[in-house]
């Protein structure tokens, strides 16, 4: 087709029919304007008490609170928080949920009453293609959203909403789902994994709770290994995280607070920054590493 046919093609266009494909095709991002890219956040939550204490790790958190840019509202993907099927948070108020066992009353005390975000969980459903995203409006905020999210904004002044994890699907298929997210980092939604790199519980030295940076030689075989994958971009293998090897194995007993690292590394672009904090190994057998993309 020669140029003055191509434009004459344009010009018999219907125009409301094109103004209309065009709003389809923005409506998931109208609610919200366009933002800066936001980066992307795997946190180490480690132990609930992390809530409430003064450590470096919580250090490490408010520290990234104040170098990113402010969000207009969180996805944040739990290890706490396992279902049949995905499901977003979609209620006004989340509640702040106390899933834990044995821990000081204090603890128990925390609320975190960040507002919820209907419009960001709806927005989610209509972005993904992947599976169908169900709205729930009974979980709220677990401790793997609120132990952490509260060092970076303790205001609870930006809405948060929830992500669950389908404890029925593969790694590569939590990967590809993640990666269906990416335009929400253009409307300011900071999407967050929250979980432990190195994570078995089974295996912790509880009397080694106060060493600084004790990992068993396993332990610290894999954070290497993990650190060295991530910083070089070479995801396969970490999503393969079952094919490799001993190290491996004993780091990951259960995926559940692993898979939302592959939540934030689905979302690097090519050539995007990354960097590591909160890079310690606690009790033997955990890491607080975290991850910022962008
Ligand atoms: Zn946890």
């Amino acid at each position: 087709m020669n140029r003055k046919k191509f434009l004459q093609s344009l010009a018999v266009l219907p125009l409301a029919g094109v103004a209309m494909k065009l709003r389809d095709l923005s409506k998931v991002t109208d609610t919200l304007g366009s933002t800066e890219q936001m980066p992307v956040l795997f946190l180490g939550h480690g132990s609930p008490m992390n809530a409430i204490e003064e450590n470096e790790f919580v250090e490490g958190f408010r520290k990234i609170g104040q170098e990113i840019p402010r969000p207009n509202a969180i996805i944040c993907v739990s290890a706490h928080w396992e279902t049949k099927g995905t499901f977003v948070t979609a209620m006004e108020k989340p509640r702040t949920i106390h899933d834990f066992g044995g821990f000081p009353k204090a603890l128990f005390d925390v609320q975190y009453p960040a507002p919820g975000s209907p419009q960001t969980a709806l927005d989610t459903q209509s972005l993904v293609t992947k599976t169908n995203v169900g709205l729930d409006e009974k979980w709220g905020l677990d401790h793997g959203a609120w132990s952490v999210i509260k060092h970076l904004y303790p205001d609870a002044d930006v809405p948060v909403i929830q992500m669950s994890l389908d404890y029925t699907q593969s790694p590569q298929w939590h990967y590809e789902l993640a990666q269906e997210l990416a335009a929400l980092r253009k409307k300011g939604v900071l999407i967050v994994g929250s979980g432990n790199m190195v994570h078995n519980l089974r295996m912790v030295a509880w009397d080694k709770l106060n060493v600084s940076d004790y990992g068993y030689d396993w332990a610290l075989e894999a954070r290497e290994k993990m650190n060295a994958f991530i910083l070089s971009g070479d995801h396969q293998p970490l999503v393969n995280f079952q094919s490799q090897g001993r190290a491996f194995n004993l780091a990951i007993p259960t995926p559940e607070h692993y898979l939302p690292l592959l939540y934030a590394l689905a979302l690097r672009e090519k050539d995007e920054n990354v960097a590591l904090f909160n890079d310690k190994a606690v009790a033997g057998a955990l890491t607080m590493t975290s991850v910022k993309i962008g």
